[in-house]
């Protein structure tokens, strides 16, 4: 059996490694655990999903829904948001797609369910070519000799670990855009009834209650992403101060006393993809010579978890209409 090695767990690499054959695969995987950008930071009995929020309903990807479902991954709820706050937009019910135990349940359900070979806590380092087999290491090991190498990283980070085998200045580079999200608890109701909604202001893009998704918290619990611009201009500001500044706008905005009692701040260095692959050349991965080595993510495709897991899902077909049988 063909021994693949698979860098990264997020939607991307779970989703290829899901959609392959069985073959002897092995993750290999910087964080403690699975699942990337969808994340679930847990602070006493409060949760707060401070990468991905939610899935779109309308998603478009044949057969998603039905199989994270089957994976009691997520769950279907109503919330009341807004598509801009700023601009005081009607209030909606719009249905969409949550974890069921936060978002992290989508990645921790299908990486369960895969048994495959992890070794979490790896940052792969470097790709070594030997005769016709790869050799992965970290910094302090060398793992392999594999037959296929597969990147599910931002492709920014993909660079270093592929440029000596791969021309990448061949290709265009898919861009990304930068998030700060704040995740602040506090210890009443901050008086909206609104569960979600988009510019709260010139400087937040997105907020979301994480109440109405989990079981009752004892504080109310939001998160809040600063627009991407902001995010820019501001990307070494110190931690508190950012967290300061969010819980002090929002109290105004929502004419709110309710005092922030939890605060947290994460810096997504590549959030969302602004111009994909297939934007850009019309390709849905890029690949070796050797047809051994691939690149993938998020990025190939678009800026959410559908396009992660089309990325996964497409590369997969490929691998076994074409690379698999030349073996
Ligand atoms: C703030 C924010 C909000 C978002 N909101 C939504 C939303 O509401 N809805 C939606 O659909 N999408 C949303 N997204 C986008 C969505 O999260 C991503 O499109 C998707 O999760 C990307 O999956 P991926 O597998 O391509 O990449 P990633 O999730 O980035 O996975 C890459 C994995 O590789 C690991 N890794 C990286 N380098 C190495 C290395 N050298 N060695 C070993 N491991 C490595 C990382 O730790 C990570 O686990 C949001 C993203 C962010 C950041």
């Amino acid at each position: 059996m063909k021994s693949v090695a698979i860098i990264g767990t997020g939607l991307s690499g779970l989703s290829l490694a899901h959609h392959l054959p069985p073959l002897n695969i092995t993750f290999f995987e910087k964080s403690w655990k699975p699942g990337g950008r969808i994340s679930t930071r847990k602070h006493e009995q409060n949760k707060f999903d401070h990468g991905a929020h939610y899935l779109s309903i309308d998603h478009g990807v044949l057969g998603l829904t039905d199989f994270l479902e089957k994976k009691d991954a997520i769950k279907k709820v109503d919330a009341l948001y807004t598509p801009n706050f700023s601009k005081n937009s009607k209030k909606e019910i719009k249905s969409i797609l949550i974890g069921t135990q936060g978002i992290e349940t989508i990645p921790m359900n299908i990486h369960r369910s895969l048994h495959y070979k992890t070794n979490f806590s790896t940052k792969i380092t470097s790709i070594k070519r030997e005769k016709n087999s790869y050799f992965l290491h970290s910094e302090d090991n060398q793992f392999g000799p594999f037959d296929m190498v597969f990147s599910c990283i931002p492709f920014e980070q993909a660079i270093p670990l592929f440029q000596e085998h791969i021309d990448l200045n061949n290709y265009p580079k898919p861009t990304f855009s930068s998030i700060w999200t704040v995740m602040l608890g506090f210890d009443k109701r901050l008086g909206t009834d609104l569960q979600y909604g988009y510019y709260l202001n010139e400087k937040i893009s997105f907020f979301m209650n994480q109440n109405f998704k989990h079981e009752q918290f004892d504080q109310e619990n939001w998160v809040f992403n600063m627009r991407s611009d902001w995010t820019d201009k501001h990307y070494q500001i110190e931690s508190y101060v950012l967290e300061d500044f969010v819980a002090n706008e929002v109290k105004k905005i929502f004419d709110s006393d309710a005092r922030p009692i939890f605060k947290k701040s994460h810096r997504w260095k590549y959030a969302n993809t602004k111009k994909s692959l297939r934007e850009l050349i019309g390709k849905s991965f890029i690949e070796s010579v050797d047809h051994k080595l691939y690149i993938l993510g998020d990025w190939c495709e678009g800026p959410a978890m559908q396009d992660a897991w089309l990325a996964g899902k497409k590369l997969a077909k490929h691998i076994k209409e074409f690379s698999l049988k030349a073996y």
